[in-house]
């Protein structure tokens, strides 16, 4: 059975996974979404009995319905191998009474590398299953984790390069660091005076402007996007919850059919998003808890059923989450909408022209799986302490976030269902912003002897991502204004 894919704000073009792949984002603005949600392939109790791999092909094949066994199974072991430093790809560590789903494990210690580990490949064989002759350009805004990952993936990958903005001041010292050493021809990375949204606003003008992808096919190039709206990235995010529920059935931890709850530390939304469509799938999800930290526009709109950007964007020790504008939100208020697209059309323009949009009540009683908690910076550095000091656990910033939700979450709701919460990078990536959580004396400190540190403390062996960048040399430093994204990527390319 073949699935199509529709844009949010168009339901009646209908195109193949391959082609929604190569797009990124629809003309029209919208996401694509399948047109339906398929149910699991297996039983879980036959997942159970499965490796990552083989997990992360039957929930793949669900959704690439255009893409061969052959093909599906190539980018799968090409993606999920020894570049991530466990066999299990994704391990539950047991902490406390909840487990934390590592998702960092990967070549650049953020949750991103679980997507963009396999999206080259996706890419690259959908352009062939397409007859693309341009070279396809992956324009990218980060807000520090995405853009790594991105171009550690993309990296010499023929047919291909890499363009990618960051808020200049917006983003850890070793996630810049991370990225301003990156190696391979094919890559670009640019500081933007401005905030993460305005680098992604930035990049989606550029793919909507029409006169400029007509300039770049004449000179043999074609846009596509590594961000978290590509359904490229979505699909592979959906195979992590199977895997972790059929973990604890296989350890015993779950009965079959038993619910769990997920605690997910959200900011474009594309991770939970990808929980929620596992549960669709048939994985059983009962709660679905959105953590935000300080820029806690979710939570809000949660609660009262209003999206309001317009409010001071916050920095906080959790950059990955510092977005206002939640692109993959859009995907859920489609399928709340009774996959209206016309509806989902008007909140979207509300949303660009006023900042806001409110959505109906019918709407919001189809949100009931959902529920959003935040962490002050104050809480965040306080979760990181504690569990330290009561468990000898040290999790990231952002983490942290989604575990104090998770904990206040069970304090006030009472609810004793076993929760998985996502651990979305390595403590190594937010050094700094960690170690000053366990004590104050380390602020003074420079990053690499708090790598030190933090190793001493953990006992966790210190990853190739960090040992790579202490002493790698500076390969990028274009910074530019705001408004200069779309010169610079012209000058890039030679436009
Ligand atoms: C990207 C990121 C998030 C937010 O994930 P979304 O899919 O954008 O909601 C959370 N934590 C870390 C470490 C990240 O890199």
């Amino acid at each position: 059975m073949s699935l199509e894919y529709v844009s949010t704000r168009n339901n009646q073009t209908k195109i193949t996974a391959s082609q929604a792949i190569l797009k990124g984002l629809a003309d029209d603005g919208g996401l694509f979404v399948p047109t339906e949600i398929p149910a699991l392939s297996c039983s879980l109790e036959a997942l159970s009995k499965m490796n990552y791999q083989e997990v992360a092909y039957e929930v793949m094949k669900c959704y690439l319905t255009d893409f061969t066994e052959e093909e599906l199974k190539h980018c799968i072991n090409s993606a999920y191998d020894s570049k991530f430093d466990t066999e299990e790809i994704a391990p539950l560590a047991k902490v406390g009474d909840v487990y934390y789903l590592e998702l960092f494990h990967g070549a650049t210690i953020a949750f991103k590398d679980m997507a963009l580990s396999i999206l080259p490949h996706l890419l690259t064989t959908s352009a062939k299953k397409n007859q693309v002759k341009n070279e396809i350009v992956i324009l990218t805004a980060t807000s520090g984790d995405t853009g790594k990952a991105a171009l550690a993936g993309f990296a010499d990958v023929p047919g291909t390069s890499i363009i990618v903005f960051y808020p200049k001041n917006g983003v850890s010292p070793i996630q810049e660091k991370q990225m301003i050493t990156q190696k391979g021809a094919n890559t670009h990375v640019v500081g933007i005076k401005g905030n993460f949204d305005d680098a992604q606003s930035g990049v989606k003008a550029m793919f909507n402007n029409k006169e400029l992808a007509e300039v770049m096919d004449k000179t043999g190039y074609q846009f596509s996007s590594a961000n978290s709206i590509n359904i490229g990235r979505l699909v592979p995010q959906i195979v992590y919850y199977v895997y972790a529920y059929t973990r604890l059935l296989a350890h015993g931890e779950v009965k079959d059919g038993e619910k769990i709850n997920v605690v997910v530390p959200t900011g474009n939304f594309g991770n939970i998003l990808a929980a929620y469509y596992a549960k669709n799938m048939g994985v059983p999800i009962q709660k679905l808890v959105c953590a935000s930290n300080e820029n806690k526009v979710l939570f809000d709109f949660f609660r009262t059923g209003t999206y309001d950007k317009n409010r001071e964007f916050i920095l906080t020790s959790s950059p990955s989450m510092d977005i206002l504008i939640s692109s993959n939100l859009e995907r859920l208020i489609y399928l709340i909408a009774g996959e209206d697209s016309a509806k989902c059309t008007e909140l979207m323009k509300a949303l660009s022209e006023k900042g806001s949009y409110s959505i109906t009540d019918d709407m919001k009683a189809k949100l009931a799986d959902f529920t959003g908690g935040y962490a002050t910076e104050t809480q965040t550095a306080e979760m990181i302490k504690e569990t330290y000091e009561k468990e000898n656990y040290i999790m990231d910033t952002h983490t942290a976030v989604a575990g104090y939700v998770c904990r206040e979450y069970q304090k006030n709701s009472g609810d004793t269902t076993k929760t998985v919460v996502a651990s979305t990078a390595s403590p190594y990536k937010f050094t700094r912003s960690v170690m000053s959580a366990i004590d104050s004396k380390y602020a003074d400190m420079e990053d690499f002897a708090l790598v030190d540190e933090l190793n001493r403390l953990s006992g966790v062996d210190v990853p190739n991502a960090i040992n790579e960048i202490r002493t790698a040399p500076v390969l990028h430093d274009i910074v530019c204004d705001k408004t200069e994204m779309q010169a610079t990527v012209e000058k890039i390319l030679g436009l």
